[in-house]
């Protein structure tokens, strides 16, 4: 967004954190430097390493994600960009400083429609931005239409739904970060793994905003 859309746009809705309400800003310093990094390690099947930023039961996280998803997602890429900083200063995870290729989960095309945009993907780019990770958005495709796994409560209707959800187009690359919003039972990104290291990725990393959901 260019200084002077952003300029015009806050003139018209003053910023307002859409945690604690302060004005000035989609999210207020104060409830972003109080985002907690310390959560419990996570592994799932056929994932090498996972980095996941925060809980989605921080309520100041929770509030970043849904409103980047349902409200005003351009006003809050800014808020996304600073949290990742100081993440990336705090945890230095060894893959942020490689070459290595980032993909994100591709989401489904109601969904898509639904907000009028791809979060994954956009939340994806705020990554690209400032490691020397390289985006490709179309080695991994959706194959049909499989509901969101969020929308299905039971674990083995998650399992169900997103297998052969997806498929590879080309050379899949040999090292790979997964990128995903929010994990929750992790069977969508384990699915995306499976298939890449069936094609001949030797790693799979997966970078997740939030654990839980
Ligand atoms: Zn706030």
């Amino acid at each position: 967004m260019s200084r002077l859309t952003r300029w015009l746009l806050d003139l018209v809705f003053p910023p307002a954190c859409v945690h604690c309400g302060a004005q000035g800003d989609w999210m207020c310093t104060r409830c972003l430097n109080g985002i907690s990094f310390r959560i419990p390690a996570r592994e799932l099947e056929a994932i090498d390493s996972i980095t996941t930023v925060g809980s989605y039961a921080d309520p100041a996280l929770r509030a970043l994600i849904t409103g980047f998803k349902y409200q005003s997602a351009t006003c809050l890429e800014d808020a996304f960009e600073r949290l990742l900083q100081r993440f990336l200063a705090d945890k230095k995870p060894v893959w942020a400083s490689s070459d290595i290729v980032l993909i994100p989960v591709p989401s489904s095309e109601h969904r898509i429609l639904e907000r009028g945009f791809d979060h994954v993907q956009a939340l994806a780019n705020t990554v690209v931005k400032q490691t020397s990770v390289r985006i490709a958005t179309d080695i991994l495709k959706r194959r049909r239409q499989s509901l969101s796994n969020a929308d299905l409560k039971n674990e083995d209707a998650r399992r169900g739904n997103v297998r052969g959800a997806f498929e590879i187009a080309g050379k899949a690359p040999e090292f790979v970060i997964l990128a995903d919003d929010v994990v929750t039972s992790g069977a969508t990104a384990v699915e995306c793994a499976k298939l890449l290291k069936n094609h001949g990725t030797k790693q799979v990393y997966l970078f997740t905003w939030a654990n839980g959901g």
